[in-house]
């Protein structure tokens, strides 16, 4: 018999039914220290009474008015965001796909207006994950996220992550827009240099072409700055954002320079859902925990002990461990062995992290996990490092 639930993931026999902090306690009563944080989502930890509070007054205030009227909320979370990014405008989505769409159609529809329609090819990159409606998968370009959903779409180019010849040789009059993760995610956290991103900067400027950061993953503190390019000097034209900035309530938004945005008119984009005030209300509470005094400071405090911590691991464990990628609380383990294998023992022994491309153990930990406990998962992974180095010795 087909399944009830549409059988498109491969799920891990566990069901979380309660969270708290940075831990989970699943139905038969476990209970896990959180190093996935619902893939970077659960920025502020489970049942944060902030955001619980903020959600549960405006539920019985009002749910959904839709876009057709003023939404307070809109307005005071768009200031926000304004007021503490390079950006001078915001739209709200419910999920970080529907914010690369309209990234792709801000791209597009600035060129329009430029007098430009034939300049609307979006460049992406290697390794790359965007979302899964059938712009992003195009965008993505993951040939497994692709296959069997028609022929590619016409207007999106993709190159190698870090050569910069390749990109030049694929950019011409029809780009409109380069589109990248400051930090690849899904990828398997793959960094870049500050350079590498300064010469797509410098590349779009020379020509007019769009940067879009996508900072779905790594914005809202996750990498110990609100977003991640604020480490490099210089901004985007168009960034999406999601994952963390609701907090585990589903929220994204667009963020844009008036400039970038200057196509985008009455009527020439939409949303239900997106903004609502239930959505509103979390990332409100969400977006003042985060740039509360200290609140930074402390994710790097935390994640510098990690890191170190995972260094010297990883040294301990040369057969198992390549090495440690990622900044902030954005951080991969690039495995030798199977990273399937290692992420079910973290698992078993109480610890959730996550798979990434690339054979990668990613950990992406809530950003108020405190130094304690942050000591305690080091316990854990280092206590299933050498379980497995053991049972494999003993297996030879
Ligand atoms: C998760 C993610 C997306 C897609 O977000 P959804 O909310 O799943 O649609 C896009 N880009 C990046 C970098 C992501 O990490």
């Amino acid at each position: 018999m087909f399944p009830a639930l549409l059988p498109t993931y491969n799920r891990t026999d566990v069901a979380f039914v309660r969270g708290e902090g940075s831990y989970l306690f699943a139905e038969d009563g476990k209970r896990y220290l959180d190093f996935g944080a619902g893939i970077a989502v659960n920025a502020f930890g489970h049942a944060n009474p902030k955001l619980v509070g903020a959600l549960t007054q405006q539920a019985a205030k009002l749910w959904h008015t839709s876009n057709l009227y003023r939404v307070p909320g809109q307005e005071s979370l768009s200031r926000k965001l304004v007021d503490n990014s390079f950006a001078d405008t915001v739209f709200f989505t419910n999920s970080g796909t529907e914010a690369t769409e309209l990234a792709i159609k801000m791209a597009r529809r600035y060129h329009f207006v430029n007098g430009a329609p034939d300049r609307f090819h979006i460049v992406s990159f290697e390794g790359a994950f965007h979302g899964r409606t059938i712009a992003a998968i195009n965008a993505g370009g993951n040939e497994k996220y692709l296959e069997g959903f028609g022929p590619r779409m016409a207007g999106f180019d993709q190159v190698p992550l870090g050569d910069l010849d390749a990109l030049k040789k694929v950019i011409g009059p029809h780009t409109a827009a380069l589109l990248i993760e400051p930090i690849q995610g899904e990828g398997g956290v793959r960094t870049m240099t500050p350079e590498y991103l300064r010469a797509l900067r410098n590349l779009c400027d020379d020509t007019g072409m769009l940067l879009i950061f996508d900072e779905i993953q790594t914005g809202v503190g996750r990498t110990g700055k609100f977003f991640a390019y604020d480490w490099l000097g210089f901004t985007p034209d168009i960034m999406t954002v999601a994952k963390g900035i609701g907090g585990g309530f589903p929220l994204g938004a667009v963020l844009a320079t008036a400039e970038a945005a200057k196509g985008m008119t009455v009527g020439t984009h939409g949303t239900t859902y997106g903004g609502n005030p239930l959505a509103m209300a979390v990332g409100n509470a969400a977006i003042d925990l985060v740039l509360a005094p200290g609140f930074l400071d402390h994710v790097n405090k935390v994640a510098n002990y990690l890191h170190q911590q995972l260094g010297a691991l990883v040294a301990g464990h040369p057969a198992m461990f390549e090495s440690v990628r990622g900044q902030g609380l954005m951080i991969g383990l690039k495995m030798k062995t199977p990273s399937a294998d290692f992420i079910a023992a973290a698992r078993a022994n109480g610890l959730v992290v996550l798979p990434a491309g690339d054979n990668v153990v990613r950990i992406l930990p809530p950003l108020t996990l405190s130094e304690e406990e942050a000591r305690e998962g080091m316990d854990l992974l280092s206590k299933t490092a050498s379980q497995m180095e053991a049972q494999k010795a003993a297996a030879q």
